[in-house]
């Protein structure tokens, strides 16, 4: 920060403070993690001055021979990682590849049947505030009352009843397994394409410790800046027979030019998800996970279907704290930073809930394992339910931030 600092204090000081934020206290948002400095280098890199329009070896500028070698490492890495024929690591974010895969197999106003937003699903699964909503024609499925799992049988009735042109699982915050071998099915029954978006869980896809949607799905679009601990950035992958259409649906159909620092970004991330290291990092996020709703149940806030099989928990507050949003409020306020989250049939509105949504990505970069989980559902239940615990909360929040510090120096 030695030339920021010189250059523009202002800047310097705000990075700076976010670096002392993170380092300060708990960062339990599920999609949220902490890149390596390997991937930070790439980011801040000269490789954001290039323009590269196209694909490497086809490009509309010159000059693209050494960032073409850039974008060969992302893609040959993230084929070996998860087995896929054909991958595109140009998407913008989750959202721009949503929209890609979305533009390369329909038309405005086809069927899509997709996870209901307050059930887990996200915003580009049909949301009538984004473009999915509002030029498609969304049909929503949900978690069963009892469950609160999917219901696979509701899935088939809906897709018999509307023959969707394409059918979408993955989802936000559904801390469960998705049957990817059952939409499959679901999906040949009636002639539609599977779009697995695993923007979530392609980091513990890629280190194994959740099953692969890759051999089930016609497209998988991801995030890489999640629990794959990348650049914020996002990436498509494909059958060979779909490869010519995803990539032109990305350029030049949804997006310009690709921001070549992230696709060395992505790269580098690749490369560290290859090693033996990360699949044992995922092994333990999702035994923190376990961990942590399980502690958290046994301070009387109910994990949403009984538990996690992920990186995630979703909790029922209700009894417990006014509101998701009250909650999220006091946590904040003792330096636990987690989001507020709808819980299936949620009685409240999305700004208000009966949740929140913890997650163990961040934690288990910092070193972090399961005694310090049952620790922290303890924080976490002290704090939502005593908000004049807040003060010693947050100190025991400093304390073991310092001890497992985020980017150590
Ligand atoms: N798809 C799912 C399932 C997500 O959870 C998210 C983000 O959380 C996205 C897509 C969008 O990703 P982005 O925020 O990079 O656009």
């Amino acid at each position: 920060y030695g030339l920021l600092l010189r250059q523009d204090p202002e800047m310097a000081e705000v990075l700076l403070a976010e670096l002392e934020r993170l380092r300060g206290g708990l960062q339990l948002i599920a999609s949220e993690n902490f890149a390596s400095p390997a991937v930070l280098a790439a980011l801040g890199s000269v490789l954001t001055d290039k323009y590269a329009e196209g694909y490497p070896g086809r490009r509309y500028y010159s000059g693209c021979e050494v960032v073409d070698r850039a974008e060969r490492l992302a893609i040959d890495r993230a084929r070996r990682l998860f087995g896929a024929e054909h991958v595109n690591v140009q998407p913008h974010s989750g959202t721009s590849a949503n929209l890609a895969a979305y533009a390369a197999l329909l038309r405005p106003g086809d069927v899509v049947l997709a996870m209901a937003l307050p059930h887990g699903g996200h915003l580009t699964h049909g949301s009538r505030v984004n473009f999915s909503g509002r030029w498609f024609d969304v049909v929503a499925y949900g978690v069963r009352r009892d469950t609160e799992t999917i219901d696979y049988d509701e899935v088939r009735d809906l897709a018999l009843r509307h023959r969707p042109k394409m059918i979408i699982c993955g989802a936000t915050s559904y801390p469960r397994t998705i049957d990817f071998a059952a939409f499959r099915g679901i999906a040949d029954e009636v002639g539609a394409w599977l779009l697995a978006d695993v923007a979530h869980t392609v980091g513990l896809m890629a280190g194994g410790a959740v099953p692969s949607a890759v051999p089930y799905a016609d497209v998988v679009t991801f995030t890489t800046h999640k629990a794959l601990r990348g650049p914020r950035g996002g990436g498509i992958m494909c059958t060979e027979e779909l490869a010519a259409r995803i990539d032109r649906a990305v350029f030049p159909f949804t997006q310009g030019g690709p921001l070549m620092n992230a696709v060395a970004a992505k790269a580098v991330a690749f490369g560290e998800a290859l090693r033996p290291e990360f699949a044992d990092y995922t092994r333990r996020v999702v035994e923190n996970a376990r961990v942590l709703a399980d502690a958290l149940a046994a301070e009387g806030m109910r994990p949403v279907s009984g538990g996690t099989d992920n990186h995630l928990a979703l909790v029922d507050l209700r009894g417990i704290a006014p509101s998701g949003a009250v909650a999220e409020q006091r946590c904040a306020d003792a330096g636990i930073t987690l989001n507020r989250n709808a819980i299936p049939y949620d009685p409240e509105p999305p700004t208000v809930t009966s949740g929140v949504r913890v997650g163990t990505p961040c934690v288990t970069t910092q070193g972090m394992g399961t005694e310090e989980m049952k620790e922290i559902a303890s924080l976490v239940a002290r704090t939502v339910r005593a908000p004049d615990a807040v003060g010693e909360v947050r100190e025991r929040v400093r304390e073991l931030a310092t001890a497992y510090p985020a980017y150590p120096s």
